[in-house]
């Protein structure tokens, strides 16, 4: 089913061959997931205890102060996309910042949430003045970003908050140029800089100037 929904979706996007492309996550790069999400589990009986960079484990019941179980966070995770994927604040800078880089490159999100609310994510960058197209995935990115990267003989950029995704990314395009990045800064204090990353990054700013200063060493002309 994964294979189907992805090759699906992949042979829609269309990347340019000669064209710098940034393939991006959303939650928590794009998206102000976390602060959210910590509402609706204070909504729901739960809370974060801030113990690690991992929700499994980490999501205690307020009455009794026990981790819930690892399946009932992936129903909270299920209900509140369901509910909540239109709606979620942008991460501040993500949206001007994306504007600009995109008279540069191609762009593509890469989101692992549920195939259902795909087309909710895609209105809801849409509605912040970034409808660039979007791809939902389960488990590892390293096939989509390997078959999108493949597109491209310009420079390649990939930006997310999970260490295990740029080990994965690595793993099968190491000359993809790969961006740490945690919008919460709460959550980044719990977490150094991903192995397999090329940078860390702290804010959107620093990440549009990282990639324009690549581009402009790999010779593509920057548009002031
Ligand atoms: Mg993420």
């Amino acid at each position: 089913m994964q294979t189907d929904h992805l090759d699906s979706q992949l042979a829609g996007i269309v990347v340019a061959q000669d064209r710098p492309l940034l393939i991006t996550d959303a939650d928590e790069v794009l998206f102000a997931f976390f602060k959210e999400f910590e509402r609706y589990l204070n909504a729901n009986g739960t809370y974060f205890n801030w113990a690690s960079f991992r929700l499994n484990g980490n999501i205690l019941d307020q009455q009794t102060h026990e981790a819930i179980d690892n399946h009932v966070v992936r129903e909270l995770l299920g209900s509140f996309f369901d509910r909540h994927t239109r709606s979620i604040p942008m991460i501040a800078g993500a949206a001007p910042s994306l504007q600009r880089l995109s008279r540069h490159m191609d762009i593509v999100v890469l989101t692992n949430i549920p195939h259902a609310q795909r087309a909710d994510r895609a209105e809801a960058l849409a509605a912040n003045g970034v409808g660039f197209p979007v791809i939902t995935n389960e488990g590892s990115k390293a096939e989509a970003v390997r078959e999108l990267a493949g597109r491209t003989t310009a420079p390649v950029f990939f930006i997310d908050d999970s260490p295990g995704h740029h080990t994965d990314v690595a793993g099968v395009a190491d000359h993809v140029m790969r961006i740490h990045f945690i919008g919460d800064p709460r959550l980044s204090d719990l977490l150094g800089p991903a192995e397999d990353s090329h940078h860390r990054a702290f804010d959107w700013e620093e990440i549009s100037l990282f990639i324009e200063s690549h581009l402009e060493e790999a010779g593509h002309s920057i548009v002031p």
